[in-house]
C-alpha cells in the first residue's frame, strides 16, 4: 500500500505509469504530475476502469524546487519517481530531502545550459582530473550522499535499462557467476526499425548529445577517451542479427568502475545503423546540435530544442517501429581459479511492446526497470540510506521482478566475445 508521485509524463513516464498500474497492491495510489497536465490527464483517462490504482493528476515545473516541494507536501507520497529529464535531478532531489521523501531517477544529471559558467567551471575541471568529457556524470548527484544518509533517505540512481539493468546484471554476475571479474562489455542493440530516415528513440536532445559526445572507456584504473564513433565492432547478435556498434561513454561505467572490484576494463558499445550516423554528423556540422541560444528574427533559439521540435516524437515511434532490442553484458574473470566468460541479455520485441502498452521497445525496456526500482523500495526490498546506483543493491529480486513484468534475461556461458 503506498502512494507514489511520479514526474514525467513521456515516452519512458508512460510505460512505467501504466506498470505501476499492473501491480496496484503495492502502487495503491499515484500522481502523474509533468510540466504539461494535458498529457497526464490524457494518460489517467486511457488507464479510467482498467486498473484498482487511484490516479490523480497534477502540474509542476520540476525546474522549481519550490514547485516540487509544494506538490510533495500536499500530495504526501511515499516515494517520487523522476522520469522527467536529466536537467531536473538536483531540483527534485532537493525538494525530497526537504520533504522528507525517498527519490529515484533513470538518468544521471546534466544541465540544460552548457555555457552555464558557474556549471563550466566544474566541468572544465572534472575533465582534466578524471579525463572525459561527456556532459553528464554522478559527482553531482553523489554530492547528496551523505545529506540523504542524515536523512535517513533512500536516493536509487538510474534504474532503466542502462543505466539500470545493465548494473544489475553485473551485480548478478559477481555474485552468482565469478570470483572476480576481469572485463565487462555492455551491449546495446536496437534492431528496430521505424521506417523514419532519421529519428531518435528517446528524448532527442538529451540521446544526441550523449551520441555525438567523445567516447571512452575505463582501463586499469583510469578514462580512455576517442574522438565520438572512431572504435567500431560487429557482433552478431541472438534474435537480431549482425549490426555495427560503436564505442560510446556511458554513465554506468563510472559507477562500476567503483563498484566492482578489481574489474580492469568496461567498455559500452551501442549500434547505429549508416542513416542515423549519416543525418546526426551532417546535423551536427551545421550546428543543429548545438546547446547554445542563438538570435533568429528577434527570437532567441536553442538550435537542438528547435531540431526536436521537427523530429518525431520519440513517443509517437510504438506503432511503426518493428524488430527486437538486445542488450546485455559480456563478462571475462573467474570462478574457482578457472577463467570464465559469461553473457546476460535481455531481448525485447518492439511490436509486442505496442500490443501491451502502445510503445515500443526502447521506452518499454526502460520504462519496466523504473517500476521495479520503485517496486524494491516501496516494498523494502532495498533499503538503505543514502544515494545508490542499481548495482549496490541485491539484484536477485530486481532480476525476478524483471522477468515476471516483461524483461526476462538471457544467458550464455561460451559467449563470442568483443575484441
Ligand atoms: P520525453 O521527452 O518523452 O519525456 C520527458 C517528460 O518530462 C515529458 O513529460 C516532459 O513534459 C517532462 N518534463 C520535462 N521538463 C520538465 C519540467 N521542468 N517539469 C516537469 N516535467 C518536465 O523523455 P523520455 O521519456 O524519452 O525520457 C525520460 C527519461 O528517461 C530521461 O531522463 C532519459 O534520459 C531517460 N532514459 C533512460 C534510459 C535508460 O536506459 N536508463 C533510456 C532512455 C531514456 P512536456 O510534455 O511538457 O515536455
Amino acid at each position: 500500500m503506498s502512494r507514489v508521485l511520479i514526474i514525467g509524463c513521456g515516452g519512458v513516464a508512460s510505460v512505467a505509469i501504466q506498470k505501476c498500474c499492473q501491480v496496484s497492491e503495492v502502487f495503491t495510489e499515484i500522481c502523474i504530475a509533468s510540466r504539461t497536465k494535458s498529457k497526464c490527464d490524457a494518460l489517467a483517462e486511457k488507464l479510467k476502469n482498467k486498473t484498482s490504482t487511484v490516479i490523480t493528476t497534477a502540474q509542476v515545473d520540476a525546474d522549481k524546487t519550490e514547485e516540487v516541494i509544494a506538490l510533495i507536501n500536499s500530495y504526501k507520497p511515499d516515494l517520487v519517481m523522476n522520469i522527467a529529464l536529466p536537467y531536473q535531478d538536483l531540483t527534485i532531489m532537493d525538494a525530497c530531502l526537504a520533504c522528507g521523501v525517498n527519490y529515484m531517477d533513470t538518468a544521471n544529471y546534466e544541465p540544460e545550459n552548457i555555457d552555464d559558467p558557474e556549471w563550466r567551471e566544474i566541468y572544465e575541471k572534472r575533465c582534466k582530473d578524471e579525463g572525459f568529457s561527456a556532459y553528464f556524470d554522478y559527482s553531482w548527484q553523489w554530492a547528496y550522499k551523505k545529506k540523504f544518509e542524515d536523512a535517513g533517505l533512500t536516493a536509487l540512481l538510474g534504474s532503466g535499462f542502462d543505466p539500470g539493468v545493465t548494473q544489475a546484471y553485473c551485480a548478478y554476475a559477481l555474485k552468482h557467476q565469478f570470483d572476480t571479474i576481469d572485463t565487462i562489455d555492455i551491449l546495446d542493440c536496437n534492431g528496430g526499425d521505424h521506417g523514419y530516415p532519421f529519428a531518435t528513440n528517446f528524448n532527442p536532445e538529451i540521446n544526441l548529445r550523449e551520441v555525438s559526445a567523445p567516447g571512452s572507456y575505463w582501463e586499469n584504473g583510469k578514462w580512455v577517451e576517442i574522438p565520438a564513433m572512431s572504435i567500431k565492432r560487429e557482433y552478431d547478435f541472438d534474435e537480431v542479427g549482425g549490426k555495427d556498434m560503436y564505442l560510446l561513454h556511458h554513465e554506468e561505467i563510472e559507477s562500476l568502475a567503483k563498484n566492482i572490484p578489481g574489474v580492469k576494463r568496461i567498455r559500452f558499445f551501442m549500434t547505429f545503423g549508416q542513416s542515423y550516423l549519416t543525418h546526426m554528423k551532417c546535423l551536427e556540422n551545421v550546428g543543429m546540435l548545438s546547446t547554445t541560444p542563438i538570435n533568429y528574427e528577434g527570437h532567441e533559439i536553442v538550435p537542438i530544442q528547435f531540431l526536436k521540435a521537427l523530429l518525431p516524437d520519440p513517443a509517437t515511434l510504438g506503432p511503426r517501429t518493428k524488430g527486437k532490442t538486445n542488450i546485455g553484458c559480456i563478462f571475462t574473470g573467474t570462478k574457482d581459479g578457472k577463467p570464465k566468460t559469461y553473457y546476460i541479455y535481455n531481448v525485447c520485441d518492439h511490436e509486442e511492446c505496442y500490443k501491451e502498452v502502445e510503445s515500443q521497445a526502447i521506452s518499454y525496456t526502460t520504462g519496466v526497470p523504473a517500476m521495479c526500482g520503485a517496486l524494491m523500495l516501496l516494498t523494502g526490498k532495498w533499503n538503505k540510506a543514502g544515494v545508490y546506483t542499481v548495482e549496490e543493491f541485491d539484484p536477485d529480486p530486481y532480476l525476478e521482478a524483471l522477468g515476471k513484468y516483461g524483461l526476462p534475461h538471457k544467458e550464455s556461458f561460451e559467449p563470442v566475445l568483443v575484441d
